[in-house]
């Protein structure tokens, strides 16, 4: 089964859904690292989360969706873009003994969302972590700054990572307002879908599973991927950045500059020649 994201409408309800699972893209980010579980799974809740706000938003670029905070996790990140290639990290400083997001950052901590369209102004939205999971936090932002009533249900375990969400839409020329007790009927028939079911149905089945009584139209899916980005080529990029002086002294030091990615845990090594190479001017090759 391939990861994928899949949007969904009711046909006599206002309302719309996301469906995502991520199983091989949650492996990818955890692999080459040694997260502590609570860590590892709030990072494929966040990473589901992404690929969901990536096509409840609808924009042309890329997204950042942060978590921070002081506390032994100060950081955890999943970027992404509208062709929903994801990747991940989160750093951890000490010891971590909940995956409670209040007690994880003592209330102090939140969610950065960050969107950088292709064309257009950067958009940022910041959410208070002030609730135990990213599924509450999530739906709090929505109520608050889109007066849009929504509902996440995030899910990972060790090995997988997938979610369902549902949005009241507004109101428009063509629809009414959702009554209160139509949307409480989908969000109660959508609850009713079980971890190993979400993580392990065909995206079809569980739409059936949970909605048979409902007319429900689904788009194409849209399927989701672990790509880091980095390279060696950016990494030499970056080399060139800080300069000919301080890259051969740190190499009369070091004997060599070792670059790190964070994400993937790549390392890219440069020794003196490919030092050299980097800096060497063409025009200096030609012969005089
Ligand atoms: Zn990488």
């Amino acid at each position: 089964m391939k990861d994928q994201l899949n949007r969904y409408l009711f046909d006599k309800i206002h309302v719309r859904g996301e469906l995502a699972q991520a199983n091989q893209a949650y492996q990818d980010i955890i692999a080459n690292h040694d997260y502590p579980q609570q860590v590892q799974h709030l990072l494929g809740e966040l990473l589901v989360a992404t690929a969901m706000l990536t096509a409840l938003l609808k924009f042309e670029g890329t997204i950042a969706v942060q978590l921070q905070g002081d506390g032994p996790m100060p950081l955890a990140v999943v970027n992404g873009n509208d062709q929903q290639q994801l990747r991940g990290v989160a750093r951890v400083t000490g010891e971590i003994t909940t995956g409670d997001l209040t007690e994880l950052f003592n209330n102090k901590g939140y969610m950065v969302i960050s969107i950088s369209p292709k064309k257009g102004e950067r958009y940022q939205g910041i959410v208070a972590l002030d609730k135990p999971t990213l599924a509450q936090c999530l739906e709090t932002y929505f109520l608050q700054s889109e007066q849009l009533k929504t509902h996440f249900w995030l899910r990972a375990d060790d090995q997988h990572a997938a979610g369902i969400m549902l949005q009241a839409m507004p109101s428009d020329d063509d629809h009414q307002e959702t009554s209160a007790d139509d949307y409480s009927h989908l969000q109660q028939l959508t609850a009713t879908i079980k971890d190993q079911e979400l993580f392990e149905l065909a995206p079809h089945d569980i739409l059936h599973r949970l909605y048979n009584q409902e007319e429900v139209r689904v788009f194409e899916p849209q399927l989701l991927s672990y790509v880091c980005g980095c390279s060696a080529e950016r990494s030499a990029t970056a080399i060139i950045s800080v300069g000919r002086e301080e890259a051969e002294s740190i190499i009369s030091e070091q004997g060599h500059i070792e670059m790190n990615c964070d994400y993937c845990n790549t390392l890219y090594t440069f020794n003196s020649d490919d030092i050299a190479k980097l800096f060497n001017d063409p025009t200096d090759n030609q012969v005089h």
